[in-house]
């Protein structure tokens, strides 16, 4: 159990009025969780304090080397007013399978959760009240010593900040359009692929740059070796329906292993719906599509939940999907995922958490 020293503010700014223009991630709450580690020490000094910029050396090692962890996750609230997590745990699990790859100590599960809770207790007026908005969560962990060489940090802070966001979707459920990146790889296996970690995302954005350019939304990352099998895109993971099937990419080592793509396999199985996951090349879905046997593609992941992809391209071959509308089993698991989410129907998984 954390002690946790509360500093509030005397001084809280007004919530936004209009929760239509919310975005994702300007806002920022009143206050923020920050937590210290020293080496010999453990981590010290729970503390909930104002948000606010803070002071660290132009040496830390974190602004050098990228020694940095993050997760993100959401709470919501639902019609009677309760504000809920979905699986936080899983979160602060994988948190520590980043922090045992980036050589950052070990953060007890149970009290981050702890101080999750905490944190949004004093926060909870600013969980939005509009359908599909959230408060999204981003706790993380930078290394903060000031030392220029390289070597694992013995001083680390760990932080969780919240930011009231939008509905993804304003507009209802709208089909993307996914450029496949054959040039650049975001992450090989050995790597660091799995973790999330600033410098997978740092890899990331020449990618994205070059599909932005091409007017496409988001990259579909392929292996790093041979740039054949299919990895993930930017910040979900990717699903195909072929023949009925539910395809993903395995897990092994070089994709984040996504809460939402684990969630959304456990409910296919639960309705009868087959599932493979597997290595699947890029090759595999273009022959799927002109045989006719490509009937969904879509991402998976936190912010959206499913993103169903309406265009998918391939070097030269642009592949529409599904005719640029969402299929029955994306439309199926973003109804089943966000109406657990938002506790409009029964969570009968277990993957509901009150405050
Ligand atoms: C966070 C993330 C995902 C999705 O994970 P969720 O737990 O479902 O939100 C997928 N890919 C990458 C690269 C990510 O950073």
């Amino acid at each position: 159990m954390l002690n946790i020293r509360y500093e509030l503010t005397k001084t809280p700014k007004a919530k936004p009025a209009d929760e239509s223009k919310l975005g994702f991630g300007h806002i920022f709450t009143d206050h923020m969780f920050v937590m210290d580690y020293t080496t010999g020490e453990g981590w010290h000094d729970a503390r909930i304090v104002p948000y606010g910029e803070f002071a660290i050396s132009p040496a830390a090692m974190c602004l050098h080397y990228g020694q940095t962890v993050f997760e993100g996750l959401k709470a919501y609230r639902t019609a009677d007013g309760t504000v809920q997590f979905f699986r936080p745990i899983e979160n602060f699990k994988r948190l520590n399978q980043s922090n045992e790859r980036l050589v950052i100590p070990h953060i007890d599960e149970q009290d981050c959760l702890q101080a999750l809770h905490a944190l949004v207790e004093v926060e909870k007026d600013w969980v939005p009240h509009t359908d599909g908005a959230s408060l999204y969560i981003r706790p993380f962990i930078i290394s903060v010593d000031p030392f220029l060489g390289v070597k694992p940090a013995d001083h680390y802070m760990f932080f969780i900040i919240l930011s009231p966001s939008g509905a993804y979707y304003e507009t209802g459920l709208n089909p993307v359009s996914i450029y496949v990146e054959s040039k650049y790889v975001r992450a090989v296996r050995g790597g660091m692929g799995f973790a999330k970690t600033g410098g997978n995302y740092a890899a990331s954005l020449i990618g994205q740059d070059e599909a932005h350019k091409q007017n496409y939304s988001q990259v579909l990352w392929l292996d790093g070796v041979e740039q054949k099998y299919i990895e993930e895109v930017g910040a979900m993971n990717i699903m195909f329906v072929i023949d009925g099937e539910v395809v993903t990419p395995m897990l092994q080592g070089s994709i984040l292993p996504g809460i939402t793509r684990r969630s959304a396999l456990d409910v296919c199985r639960a309705k009868g719906i087959p599932v493979s996951e597997r290595r699947i090349t890029i090759q595999e879905v273009a022959d799927a599509y002109d045989s006719g046997k490509l009937t969904e593609v879509f991402g998976t992941g936190t912010a959206a939940v499913i993103s169903p992809v309406g265009h998918l391209k391939w070097n030269d071959k642009v592949m529409i999907i599904n005719n640029n509308e969402i299929g029955p089993i994306s439309q199926m698991l973003y109804d089943t995922m966000t109406g657990i989410q938002w506790g409009k129907i029964e969570d009968k998984f277990g993957w509901i958490e009150k405050l």
